[in-house]
């Protein structure tokens, strides 16, 4: 049976259930264990175009885990003007990484 990567999804709502990729326990995610955003890869224009960083980090609540499962996206970055100041949203997902867990772990504990 091959291992499914974890579900690290980016810019949720918490609260929502959640099975960790450490542990595999099933938890109830709360804003506390949670942190989702974006940086503006300020670089310029590249072959790319505007990119932005996306990253998620979320803790395990298991008090017998703690584990940190961290995620990260480049994507597009599209600026908007309808503010006084220029605010962007990430847009489409270039690439994904799932970083921790790592895909080398093993299937035991430390
Ligand atoms: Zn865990």
């Amino acid at each position: 049976m091959t291992k499914g990567a974890p579900l690290i999804e980016h810019f949720k709502t918490p609260p929502f259930e959640w099975t960790c990729g450490h542990c595999s326990v099933k938890s109830v995610i709360t804003p506390e264990h949670y942190h989702s955003g974006y940086t503006r890869l300020a670089v310029g224009e590249t072959a790319l175009g505007e990119t932005a960083l996306v990253y998620t980090a979320m803790a395990c609540p298991n008090p017998d885990c703690r584990e940190l499962s961290l995620a990260v996206r480049l994507a597009d970055y599209k600026a908007s003007l309808g503010h006084a100041y220029p605010i962007g949203t990430a847009g489409e997902a270039i690439r994904d990484w799932v970083l921790l867990p790592d895909a080398g772990e093993g299937d035991g504990g430390p």
